[in-house]
């Protein structure tokens, strides 16, 4: 899972990159960096840590140029090592060429293989080097970017929402299926495409519209241009955007993350009507949930644990040593709302089981009387292949086991998921448009030993090689 954003901005780009990206730190804490390109040189800085820790003022000022893009990196394929850090910079057939990722293909061994045969070198071990490979050489023999993204959806298999800056232009697709999100904003003196809208918001620009799966935007400061490349009979929105991964105040595909969390609360009170003394939200992601339970049971919402807010997700800490020690560090219980009180906890998803487990205890150490889970995902039963970082199926706690078996696991006195039902109805998508492949199992594409319910991928081809474009001189607009 990463973050990406572009920005075209006669303005300059290179601190509104940097508030884009704090804006997307949530979508990665691994590593970040920035390209950007003045009309004649490429600069870039990229670094391991926080967008914070990365840049500072120095070396934005030193980043010029009206056109940029950036990157924040959760490592789900590649090696944590510096060379896999994003954007990768390439210079090619006299144009300077930067290229970011958010999303996973599940085909990178066969075409790295290929292409490595063809005579290709590969400086990282990431998918994003496969991508950037194949439009480099498409290219080279079409000098059509149309009919570069035409061959990358023909040809890539998995989820991938890209932006490359190549000179001046800024262009950016979506995967047929639209795993990953992509959207398009307007800024004070051009554009800016952003995995989230909460990028948009924090540049004080104007949320325009959501890239549609399969399209490729072309951007300068003056405007874009649409072209459809690949149409599928259904899209592949990932489930887990909405329940944990985006931030709450993001709208992705039409829909405010907040509303569909709150929605969830509600459903979870309906599925049993259990009245609690305090409905408590595991801080921060299950707030909006908590939020949508107690409006709905009129129980009151109050916090019962409060959160470090210096401190990363418990998740990127490798062992489990250090995740049950991080818990404890990022959580503390407020005792004096605990003490003596039935408590519903509600909390976004149960991955492995480690902060559930955890924080029950907290609660219950703090004096609460009963400590009833509600939970705004069904069971994650199965790995992610698609870009969130899951683990193993035996690493999930839900996987093979029953509810009962996880409630006595976690401790708590009861436990209660959402229904992908109800979730699939709280998110108003339709579950066919859906990627549901960590709660059911069954992906939108093919992966070897697992069950796959795969899109038909229409083309809109055979177009583009006559209406060749000259990269950094002509520009359609609207
Ligand atoms: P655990 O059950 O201890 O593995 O952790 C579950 C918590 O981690 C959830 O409540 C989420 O807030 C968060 N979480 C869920 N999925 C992920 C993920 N892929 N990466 C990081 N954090 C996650």
């Amino acid at each position: 899972m990463c973050g990406i954003v572009g920005i075209v901005d006669a303005g300059g780009v290179s601190f509104q990159l940097y508030y884009a990206l704090y804006a997307l730190q949530h979508r990665g804490q691994e590593s970040a960096g920035l390209s950007t390109f003045d009309g004649k040189t490429l600069y870039k800085h990229k670094g391991q840590g926080l967008v914070a820790e990365v840049f500072d003022e120095e070396i934005l000022c030193s980043l010029k140029g009206s056109v940029g893009v950036g990157h924040v990196r959760y490592p789900t394929t590649g090696a944590k090592i510096p060379e896999n850090v994003q954007p990768f910079n390439f210079r090619y057939a006299g144009r300077h060429l930067a290229i970011i990722h958010n999303g996973n293909l599940v085909n990178t061994p066969a075409l790295r293989q290929e292409y490595e045969q063809r005579g290709q070198i590969f400086c990282t071990t990431t998918d994003t080097e496969v991508i950037a490979n194949i439009i480099a050489d498409e290219l080279r023999v079409s000098n059509s970017m149309e009919d570069a993204v035409l061959l990358c959806m023909r040809r890539l298999q998995g989820s991938y929402s890209v932006v490359i800056m190549l000179n001046d232009t800024l262009y950016a697709f979506r995967d047929p299926m639209g795993i990953k999100p992509l959207c398009i904003g307007k800024t004070e003196q051009g554009y800016v495409v952003a995995s989230e809208s909460v990028a948009v918001d924090a540049l004080g620009g104007t949320f325009v519209r959501d890239i549609r799966p399969g399209e490729l935007v072309t951007l300068n400061e003056s405007g874009f241009s649409s072209t459809q490349i690949a149409v599928a009979s259904h899209t592949a929105h990932c489930i887990f955007e909405y329940v944990y991964f985006a931030r709450a105040d993001s709208v992705m595909d039409g829909i405010l993350v907040y509303d569909v969390r709150q929605s969830i609360g509600q459903k979870l009170y309906e599925s049993d009507r259990l009245k609690p003394d305090i409905v408590c939200p595991v801080p921060d992601s299950g707030t909006a949930y908590a939020a949508g339970y107690a409006v709905r049971s009129g129980c009151p919402f109050l916090e019962g644990l409060m959160k470090n807010r210096y401190m990363g997700r418990t998740f990127i800490m490798p062992t489990q040593r250090q995740r049950e020690q991080a818990v404890r560090i990022k959580l503390n219980p407020i005792r004096g709302n605990l003490k003596d009180r039935k408590v519903v906890l509600v909390d976004d998803s149960i991955v492995r089981g480690t902060t559930s487990r955890r924080i029950v205890e907290m609660i219950r150490e703090a004096g609460a009387d009963e400590v009833h889970v509600r939970v705004g995902s069904p069971p994650i039963i199965a790995p992610c292949y698609l870009g969130v970082d899951m683990p193993t199926r035996t690493e999930l706690i839900a996987s093979g086991k029953e509810e009962e078996a996880v409630r006595d696991s976690i401790a708590a006195t009861s436990l209660t998921y959402i229904s992908l039902e109800d979730l699939v109805e709280a998110i108003g998508i339709d579950a066919s448009n859906l990627c549901t492949g960590c709660l059911t199992g069954h992906y939108p594409v093919e992966i070897p030993g697992e069950k796959s319910c795969r899109r038909a991928v229409t083309y809109v081809d055979g177009t583009y090689q006559s209406n060749l474009k000259r990269f950094g001189t002509e520009q359609e607009t609207s």
